[in-house]
């Protein structure tokens, strides 16, 4: 098969060809047809924060087709389209039981991200038990987003609680908050979102949101758009000192901060302030696989529109980094990784 091969940090993928993978009794070779990029991908092309063993396949966000399966496995048969849920961890795990494997400090790998090669590639091998099925009408590039941008930003609209006519601001609208602007209103929240440029802002607006601002105006915007209450919850997709502070500015006595993007800073808040407005400080990291099926599931429903705005071919993977590290990319970039086959 043909892949994209992380063969030294700080070093362009290699694309050439190498073995198919071998399923296990209990694997399925998926044949890949996209795999979303995002900015994981760049840190770990850094060499920053995940560090898996080289030569490695990254891809996180992968959809494809069932190409074969071991001899134990049921469930599936060739042609079956799915998406595999990234972290692999065994059903006798504790937190496999109460649906947040994403929580399980001894996974046995998480899929393009270390321990597990992920979808830059025409083939991936993965325990059968992680595959979720692709409900009919969506295209491959829109399931595989599901795959991180989708559960996660599900996931932090749970966590976040919001009942209908809540106000939500959401800071950060890359690809997990593209979706977390359309969960939120899904909730019934009226979302403001923060983004740097125009650009962004206006898609945040097409996507759903009520208003959008840059981040230096939430402390002068908010109270005018709240009746100067503030926000009921804010969803920090960043994760800097600088979107933590508009967070803290925006919400309300009594209201939540979800924390779904992390940098390398820290915060500092006022202890009087978290306790005399009981604010609540809520992570999220991105998702169980129910969440990954439900999240399909609204997209199926039609109540959710694609954040899929740009792809490129699998031999492009490079040229598709750089163009995601300019920032040049609005939404989701999906590599197309069948481009190259007969
Ligand atoms: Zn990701």
């Amino acid at each position: 098969m043909k892949a994209a091969l992380l063969k030294a940090f700080g070093a362009p993928l290699v694309v050439e060809e190498v073995a198919d993978p071998e399923p296990g009794p209990d694997d399925v070779v998926v044949r890949v047809f996209a795999s979303g990029i995002d900015g994981t991908d760049l840190k770990l092309l850094d060499g920053f924060g995940y560090t898996p063993e080289l030569p490695f396949i990254m891809g996180h966000e992968s959809a494809g087709t069932i190409e074969s399966a071991g001899s134990r496995v049921k469930r599936w048969k060739p042609g079956d389209r799915v998406v595999p849920y990234n972290f692999v961890i065994e059903p006798e795990d504790p937190w496999y039981r109460t649906e947040r494997e994403q929580l399980c400090q001894n996974l046995a790998g998480i899929l393009g991200v270390r321990g597990a090669n992920g979808g830059y590639a025409e083939l991936l091998c993965v325990p059968a038990r992680q595959l979720i099925p692709i409900p009919h009408g969506i295209a491959f590039a829109d399931a595989a987003v599901h795959c991180d941008a989708g559960l996660t930003a599900l996931h932090a609209v749970r966590r976040a609680r919001l009942a209908p006519g809540e106000t939500a601001l959401v800071i950060g609208v890359g690809g997990v908050g593209a979706f977390a602007v359309q969960f939120a209103c899904i909730a019934g929240a009226r979302v403001i979102a923060v983004e740097k440029t125009e650009a962004k802002r206006d898609w945040a607006r097409q996507l759903g949101a009520a208003a959008a601002m840059s981040g230096a105006d939430i402390a002068r915007t908010i109270p005018d758009l709240t009746g100067g209450r503030g926000v009921d919850c804010a969803l920090d997709i960043v994760g800097t000192r600088d979107s933590m502070q508009g967070c803290i500015e925006a919400v309300m006595p009594g209201g939540r901060i979800v924390i779904v993007g992390y940098t390398p800073d820290w915060f500092s808040i006022s202890g009087k302030k978290l306790a005399q407005n009981e604010l609540e400080m809520i992570g999220a990291r991105a998702g169980s696989r129910q969440e990954l099926a439900q999240a399909l599931a609204l997209t199926a429903a039609g109540r959710v529109r694609s954040i899929v705005t740009d792809t490129a071919a699998l031999a492009d993977v490079n040229d598709a980094l750089a163009r995601l590290r300019s920032g040049l990319v609005l939404g989701r970039l999906v590599l197309d990784c069948a481009s190259g086959r007969a």
